[in-house]
């Protein structure tokens, strides 16, 4: 028991507000923004995809994400959201959703379950160490006995996270990597995407320096104004932000065929459509827009399928299986949603989220240097984490078989 203050009515805040406060503490969250999980509402397009029940993914952080959540596994979660009178649904990938399909469910769970006092507007600019700490905020100081961190990284700054709560941590020693976006949009070269906007494809994407490969997804991809968009664009951000690299579709991947297969069929294709435009030849697995675009790309002195010779017909099978798009860049912190860097969380017990260097002082979510993939990764460590928070090595209740 005792006076706890949480700094950041996030995710990983108020799942440590509804646990400790549950446990017989007195609880204060104090949030920056007018109102507390503004980002939770944001989530999953507005549905909330709040956990994983696969293989965890965290490209960052991964050692210390699996200990946090084998201290609290999935299991475990789901019986705390049942606890909290919250149903849930499974959907492809083993994501898991509120079965409303509404993120204000979640949020709705949280804030009636937490027992405690919320104060909005409230930025805290410093905290000091002590037998009781004390927080600061622009015109208030509030004594607590535990402190604990939740005010996630960058991501989406109109949300709440700012970025300050990992330099509270800083300023009384911890280290931390530096912030940068993740799960975020590229840009691209436009030539090679002119008039592509809107068209989606399930392909395999790698992301290329020269002709090596740094790393491989499948899944949709989305051709925007400015680039590439789709989940897994968005999770080969982090290793396409660096100078020179390139994005390669391999357009057909969907088909399961060799490139000789696909030589032959393209062949046989060409047999039947004599004079028609080049792009014709493509149509059967590829909408016009972009039939055209890799006809422009690969064999772009062939306007009728008549001027496809050998050697351009070979041409056009290696563009289709690596359609290169020049990267410019990825979006920055307003587009990304999560951060990667953040706090080393290595001070920090991943079963009780306290700090080995200061006694009362724990950290929890997306302020620490753990970052996942789509799917409800970041979300499950940031509720995991903030859980373990609030029981601070006790049971809860909702525990027991
Ligand atoms: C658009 C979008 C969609 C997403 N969809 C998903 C999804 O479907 N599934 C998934 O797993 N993840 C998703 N994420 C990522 C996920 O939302 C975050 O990883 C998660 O919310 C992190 O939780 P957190 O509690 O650590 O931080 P946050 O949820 O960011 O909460 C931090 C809170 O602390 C407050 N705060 C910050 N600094 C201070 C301070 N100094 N004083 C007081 N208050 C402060 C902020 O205002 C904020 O309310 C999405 C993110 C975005 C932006």
């Amino acid at each position: 028991m005792g006076k706890v203050i949480i700094i950041g009515g996030g995710a990983a805040g108020l799942a440590c507000a509804v646990t400790a406060s549950r446990l017989g503490d007195d609880v204060t969250v104090l949030e920056r923004m007018d109102r507390v999980g503004k980002k939770i509402l944001a989530t999953g397009n507005g549905r909330c995809n709040l956990m994983n029940l696969h293989a965890p993914v965290y490209p960052g952080g991964e050692a210390f994400a699996r200990q946090v959540l084998q201290a609290m596994p999935t299991e475990k979660q789901i019986r705390f959201w049942h606890s909290l009178g919250l149903f849930l649904r499974e959907e492809a990938d083993g994501r898991v959703y509120p079965v409303t399909g509404q993120a204000s469910t979640v949020l709705d769970a949280l804030r009636f379950g937490f027992r405690g006092e919320t104060v909005t507007g409230q930025e805290v600019i410093r905290l000091l160490p002590g037998k009781k700490w004390q927080v600061q905020t622009g015109d208030r100081v509030f004594s607590a006995d535990r402190v604990v961190v939740t005010g996630g990284g960058c991501a989406q700054p109109a949300l709440g996270s700012n970025g300050s709560c990992v330099r509270l941590l800083k300023s009384l020693g911890y280290g931390a990597t530096a912030l940068l976006p993740a799960l975020t949009q590229l840009t691209a070269d436009k030539d090679v995407i002119r008039g592509l906007e809107g068209i989606r494809i399930r392909c395999l994407v790698r992301v290329m320096e020269g002709e090596r490969e740094i790393h491989r997804e499948r899944g949709e991809v989305l051709f925007t104004a400015y680039g590439l968009s789709g989940v897994c664009i968005m999770q080969c951000a982090r290793y396409a932000d660096v100078l020179g690299r390139s994005i390669s579709l391999h357009l057909y991947d969907a088909l399961s065929m060799s490139e000789e297969n696909m030589l032959g069929y393209l062949k046989g294709r060409q047999a039947q459509l004599g004079e028609a435009p080049a792009e014709r030849l493509l149509t059967g697995f590829l909408v016009p827009r972009l039939a055209q675009a890799v006809v422009r790309y690969a064999i772009p002195e062939c306007k009728s399928v008549a001027d496809v010779k050998d050697k351009e017909l070979v041409r056009l099978v290696r563009a289709l299986g690596d359609f290169r798009i020049g990267i410019r860049g990825i979006k920055g912190f307003d587009s990304a949603q999560v951060t990667r860097g953040g706090v080393d969380p290595t001070p920090f017990d991943p079963s009780t989220m306290a700090s080995a260097l200061h006694h009362g002082l724990h950290a929890a979510g997306e302020v620490l240097d753990v970052d996942g993939d789509c799917g409800g990764y970041n979300l499950m460590f940031a509720f995991a984490s903030g859980i373990l928070a609030g029981k601070n090595g006790r049971k809860a209740s909702w525990e027991e078989e």
